[in-house]
């Protein structure tokens, strides 16, 4: 079996090639003709089906990475949590959910999958008893984030999944933060893993994108509700990740390296109050992140003494730091989710999810780690 970096490049390449082309080409064509058999509906080729060559392309390199059996690619991260969840659980369902989640999908748990008669139950995703104590006979699924967007966390993830396993429920995992050059979370167990590609599977910052991962059968169940809820990437924008996803591992570990070193020049400085990033021995599940995590990922957050207005004004001083959402691409960004990602969720939740008003979330980018070194030091002085 090759490894990752190797998979990045070639898993999932057709070959022959096509015309010898070295980079295989979009099939940039909604329709496919009939070749005379009978096809069942689903393997029609047609690109909301999801099967044009662009997409098998796609499918099997995303599979190859996470080390799982089959993989859909979808128009969104949020299609990919919605086609999972759907897939999974109906009306009348109850889904175990760990209690910090990423703000669109933390809206679609308690806003929208309530009006189809499915109800969620929050969890301490680090605590066993409190699992325990949400199972209901019709609880179906457990959902969780591999590092929690903005807070930083790594829940029990061995735990969940083998939690999950022994009470027939499927664990779902959103690995976006960690990618799988950090964690693979189908080897701990868990059943379908969740992207947002628009972060860093795509990595460059110029396409919406999303993907589940998991074995064959489940993934040909997701295939077959996406195919009716519509959310199909298009062939330009998969032919994009898979561009991206070659430099995937070597992107990540620059990340990871900027990353740590901003952690650690953060959490000393005076005018930082609090610094959450899993690779600094303060991080409440440090020893755990060792364990489980091959680097401790591009993400970190931190809040300054002088709240809000102190935040505002260490943003507007950055030089090479843009103030935005999303995350995961070659530029460095920074955001406060108590106004972006997290503005849906009530100031009172947030306060209790520790997101407090003056957060900064900062996406390290791909830039030299000593000029952002230089960066934040001039943005924070007096
Ligand atoms: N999951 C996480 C952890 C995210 O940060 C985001 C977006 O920021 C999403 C899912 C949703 O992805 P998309 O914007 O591609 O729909």
């Amino acid at each position: 079996m090759s490894r990752i970096e190797t998979d990045l490049i070639h898993a999932g390449e057709p070959r022959p090639r096509f015309g010898g082309a070295v980079v295989a080409p979009i099939f940039q064509s909604s329709t496919f003709e009939l070749d005379g058999t009978d096809a069942d509906y689903h393997d029609i080729r047609y690109l909301r089906l999801s099967n044009s060559p662009t997409h098998l392309q796609l499918h099997a390199k995303l599979a190859a990475i996470e080390g799982t059996q089959a993989a859909v690619a979808t128009t969104s991260g949020m299609a990919a949590i919605s086609t999972a969840l759907l897939t999974v659980l109906r009306s009348g369902d109850h889904l175990i959910a760990q209690r910090c989640l990423y703000g669109g999908t933390h809206d679609l748990v308690t806003h929208d999958l309530p009006a189809l008669g499915i109800e969620t139950t929050f969890v301490d995703a680090d605590d066993r008893d409190a699992w325990a104590a949400a199972l209901r006979p019709n609880t179906r699924a457990f959902y969780c984030e591999s590092l929690t967007n903005p807070t930083l966390e790594l829940a029990d993830l061995p735990g969940i999944a083998a939690f999950a396993r022994a009470h027939g429920l499927v664990s779902l995992i959103d690995n976006t933060f960690a990618t799988p050059i950090n964690l693979r979370p189908a080897s701990l167990g868990f059943d379908l893993v969740l992207h947002s590609a628009t972060k860093y599977l795509n990595g460059h910052s110029d396409i919406v994108a999303g993907a589940v991962m998991g074995d064959a059968a489940r993934i040909d169940a997701v295939k077959r509700k996406l195919d009716h809820l519509g959310g199909s990437i298009d062939p330009h924008a998969a032919f994009l990740l898979l561009r991206g996803l070659k430099t995937l591992a070597l992107r990540v570990r620059q990340h990871n390296h900027s990353a740590l070193a901003l952690a650690q020049q953060l959490a000393t400085h005076p005018a930082i109050a609090l610094v959450r990033y899993p690779g600094l021995p303060s991080h409440a599940q440090h020893e755990r992140a060792r364990t489980l995590l091959a680097g401790f990922g591009g993400m970190l957050s931190f809040e300054l003494h002088g709240g809000v207005e102190a935040a505002r004004r260490f943003t507007r001083r950055l030089e090479f730091a843009t103030e935005a959402p999303s995350l995961g691409g070659p530029e460095t960004l920074v955001t406060r989710p108590a106004q972006s990602s997290h503005a849906g969720v009530s100031p009172a939740d947030r306060a209790a999810l520790g997101i407090g008003d003056g957060l900064v979330r900062m996406s390290v980018g791909l830039e030299a780690t000593e000029d952002l070194l230089a960066d934040v030091t001039a943005a924070l002085a007096p």
